[in-house]
């Protein structure tokens, strides 16, 4: 029978997995020397076996936890239910992936109506064991016996309001007495039974109740959101109790060793004086910054501050520590390694390199390569905000970013509004975990209530998501479902825009502009970039994407899709008259029309490109998707080509396909209009041979799309040839240009080889790739594919992140590829060459480059940086 419980000394020897982060991070500071209150972890496995064998606490469970218990009085000098010295202990949860505000925590366990009185008696302070006792009731009476806190609350604050208390802090020992046995009797009429006497019997339900919160809803929403396996279990950790509600003397707080919403090296936090456990963070009073502790308790502040940095430099990253002062003495409570904003990590990672405590690869580590693109996003164009009117700037910049949408005031209704492809900003007094999916929803977060570190700002910090908190001077009406402000009222559904970088919220909808990068977000790219040996290109066709993804550290243009480029109004009609065109003489008129367009386009393709490699691809859509659609477009564009709606009605039914994804596209499209394959190359080599006489020396990759056969592909290379030598040979100029293939049907992959031989390079359309190895339609895909990811049919969607079998597919083509040719040049232009698992496969098996929209090209290089970290470790 393995161990199942572990004393903190112990606890060293084990391993996150077992004892939850809590837990571990406990023993290991006690090692370290650092004032921990003592204790013991019960360990996941328990929590786990607990779940799976019927919730029922096993008679060998039990004994262990009795004898821990036991050991622990003895270490403590201190006993449940003694006189002289009382032992009082939390119950926390932890699990190895720490989950704020997931799971629950008990205080001041051990209380009763006898030990209530001896804790008065010992302290001489009636005031204190009363508020022990009473929040005691209220955290078991919700987490034990699920009896709604609003009960408590309501009944509390109705208490506070009939004695004109203000404060929490202000209502005396009687009162607090009689709240209790007003608690008490809730147990009696919302749960049906007492609450429990005996200091045992609180432990061991108490035990269970933490186990069960593993699988409550919020616990399993945060984890399918972050990715965290639901089979990992908590650990329950029992402490000893230290009271930061034991007078003015004492406090509690949350610090963050460095600012988790800038990275600046500053320490970072808030306290709250006479007040236990989760008063900070449920933002029911407003908390006072940490520098201010220094001009109150100097020697303590000052030991805070040793500790802080001690904790940073065993755990080499910024931590995140809760602490409570009992009458002067200080203990650390938590620590964990901080949630930040991407912003904040890149500057944090960055400096930890500089200030010599991590490698360079270290830090790359450190990053969410998700997270980058939150960076690039964009903030609030300055000049409109001089303009917008401002609603209030009480609240403080809790997420950075920028986002408009009408306001809600309910997490479901977030939710049921953003189903409906509405915007909206959720706004509420504070949230709480059961907020979580109205928060997912929303564009941005506001609370009126709570600091930096409230449940609000935590949660969206970790989602990236835009966040203002303490907005003390809006008042919400549920009822009216209106916001006053200090300059007029908003109601429901207006539109105001939210400016997380500086806590600013302002009516209607305002402008937005991207972000400059960060000297440090250069820093950290340039070390990607030094470390990976996997390049990154971009999808691109507009100037400005082609600029910010060159900005952003892409080495060339992966792919052109030409298609992208028919679509101006003046392009569309000449496309429109190519498609039904009914001879050759037509369909060459039409397409000389559109040449100068094409030949304009890549013209500046090349020039922003200059040496860089540039693929471009042949058209590649279907057919009908320049087409019109309903029949008052299909008279329009009728009268604009100057034929009759019956002609185009004709045209338009020969056209239409049965299942056009499987049709007559790509380099199908060229086989039967070679004619269309001959005018975009010209448009192509013209461009090049303009550019060079300008001495550009560009280097083009002419890309053909779709095959299946070497012979399709054999055909149109000659046809590109054929007219590009003529060009070229006319020009007298010499230019570059290479001629591929995109792989993207699974025919293809097995006879690689021998299309190689005849082929400069290759780009994975794993789009394609993928609808055709699994049969799924692209187009009806999210009918079923969210079904098979919750039945565990599907880990992942195949075409967000890539499948094993088409690994396969990919891994055999290489191979095939690279016995023609060692070097052999292989991309991947799908949207999986975005995503940083399938970055990782990638270049696991030697692909040259990845390419992808121009925002993911840093999460991409990152990406790829960390697989290069992984394989050489
Ligand atoms: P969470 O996972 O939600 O952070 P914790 O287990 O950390 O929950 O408990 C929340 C708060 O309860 C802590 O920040 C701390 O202030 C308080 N707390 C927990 N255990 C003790 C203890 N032994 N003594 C005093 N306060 C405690
Ligand atoms: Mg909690
Ligand atoms: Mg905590």
């Amino acid at each position: 029978m393995s161990k199942l419980v572990y004393s903190f000394d112990e606890g060293k020897t084990q391993s996150k997995e077992i004892l939850g982060g809590k837990g571990y991070n406990l023993a290991e500071m006690k090692s370290l020397g650092l004032p921990v209150p003592d204790g013991f972890t019960i360990t996941t496995t328990a929590c786990m076996n607990y779940l799976n064998e019927g919730e029922v606490v096993t008679p060998s469970l039990k004994e262990e936890i009795e004898n821990a218990v036991k050991d622990f009085e003895e270490r403590a000098k201190k006993a449940f239910n003694s006189e002289d010295s009382l032992l009082l202990v939390s119950v926390r949860s932890g699990a190895k992936f720490s989950m704020p505000g997931m799971m629950d925590t008990i205080l001041n366990l051990g209380l009763n109506d006898k030990n209530v009185e001896t804790l008065a008696e010992k302290t001489g302070d009636r005031r204190f064991a009363y508020d022990c006792y009473r929040r005691l009731l209220q955290m078991f009476g919700e987490v034990v016996y699920k009896i709604p806190m609003v009960a408590f609350n309501s009944y509390f604050d109705r208490y506070k309001e009939k004695h004109n208390y203000e404060l929490d802090t202000d209502i005396p020992a009687e009162g607090l007495e009689h709240i209790v046995n007003y608690f008490k009797e809730l147990y009696l009429s919302e749960a049906g039974k007492p609450f429990p006497q005996e200091p045992e019997v609180q432990l061991i339900e108490s035990v269970e109740a933490v186990f069960k919160s593993w699988n409550n809803d919020r616990a399993r929403v945060y984890r399918e959101l972050n990715d965290i396996p639901h089979d990992i279990g908590t650990g329950v950790t029992v402490q000893e109790m230290v009271f930061g509600n034991s007078g003015e003397h004492s406090g509690t707080g949350v610090a963050f060793t460095r600012n988790p919403a800038t990275g600046e090296n500053k320490l970072y936090g808030e306290y709250l004086i006479n007040a236990q456990g989760e008063d900070v963070v449920a933002g029911i009073r407003t908390p006072k910054e940490i520098s201010t502790l220094k001009e109150k308790a100097k020697d303590l502040y000052d030991e805070f501050v040793d500790i802080t940095k001690k904790l940073e430099a065993h755990y080499k990253d910024m931590q995140d520590i809760e602490f409570t002062i009992e009458d002067g003495k200080l203990f650390i409570l938590q620590t964990r390694n901080g949630k930040r904003t991407a912003k904040a990590a890149v500057e944090i990672a960055t400096d930890l390199v500089e200030e010599g405590l991590i490698k360079k690869e270290e830090a790359i580590m450190m990053i969410e390569p998700k997270s980058l693109d939150q960076l690039l996003h964009p903030s609030f164009n300055e000049k409109s905000l001089e303009s917008a009117e401002l609603i209030t700037k009480a609240g403080l910049p809790a997420s950075p970013g920028a986002a408009s949408g009408k306001i809600v005031f309910s997490a479901e209704e977030a939710k049921h509004s953003a189903e409906n492809g509405e915007k909206v900003i959720l706004v509420r007094p504070e949230t709480s975990p059961e907020d979580i999916e109205g928060m997912i929803a929303a564009e941005a977060i506001v609370t009126t209530h709570g600091g930096m570190t409230s449940h609000a700002a935590v949660v969206a910090r970790g989602m990236g998501k835009c966040c203002v908190t303490g907005a003390s001077d809006l008042k919400i009406d549920g009822e009216t479902r209106t916001v006053t402000y200090p300059g007029g009222e908003i109601k429901e559904g207006q539109v105001i825009s939210v400016d997380g970088a500086t806590g600013k919220l302002y009516l209607g909808e305002v402008e937005t502009t991207a972000n400059e990068q960060s000297e440090a977000f250069t820093r950290l790219m340039n070390w990607a970039e030094e470390i990976s040996d996997m390049a990154v290109r971009m999808n691109a066709e507009t100037n400005d994407e082609i600029t910010a993804g060159f900005d952003f550290g892409a080495v060339g243009i992966g792919l052109v899709r030409t298609e992208h480029m028919f679509f101006g109004e003046e392009r569309l009609v000449q496309m429109r008259k190519f498609i039904i065109a009914e001879t050759k003489e037509e369909r060459v008129e039409a397409l000389n029309k559109i040449l100068a367009y094409q030949k304009e386009d890549f013209e500046k393709i090349f020039r922003q490109a200059d040496d860089r490699p540039v693929i471009v691809r042949l058209l590649d859509p279907p057919l009908h998707e320049f087409l019109p659609q309903t029949e008052k477009e299909t008279k329009e564009v009728a009268e604009t080509l100057d034929i009759t709606p019956e002609f185009l009605n004709r045209r338009i039914r020969e056209l239409s396909e049965v299942n056009p994804m499987l049709g007559h596209r790509g380099c199908r499209l060229s086989i039967t209009y070679p004619e269309l394959t001959t005018m975009q190359t010209e448009a192509m080599i013209e461009a090049l041979i303009k550019v060079k006489d300008d001495g550009i020396e560009s280097n083009l990759e002419i890309m053909v799309p779709l095959i299946s056969t070497f012979e399709e592909f054999k055909t149109l290379k000659d046809v590109i040839e054929t007219r590009a030598k003529e060009l070229i040979e006319a020009s007298g100029q010499t230019v570059n240009y290479s001629i591929g293939t995109m792989i993207e049907i699974p025919r293809a992959c097995f006879i690689a080889d021998k299309i190689a031989k005849e082929c400069d390079f290759f780009s994975f359309g794993t789009n394609d790739l993928t609808q055709l190895t699994f049969g799924f339609s692209r187009d009806d895909v999210g009918k079923f594919i969210g079904e098979y990811e919750e039945k565990g049919i599907l880990e992942n969607d195949p075409f967000q992140t890539i499948d094993e079998a088409v690994g396969e597919l990919v891994k055999m083509t290489v191979e095939k590829a690279r016995s023609v040719d060692p070097d052999y040049k292989l991309g991947v232009c799908g949207e999986l060459g975005g995503d940083p698992r399938s970055i990782e496969f990638f270049n696991e098996i030697g692909m040259s480059y990845v390419s992808c929209s121009p925002f993911r090209v840093p999460g991409a290089i990152l990406a790829s940086a960390q697989s290069k970290v992984k394989q050489d470790v």
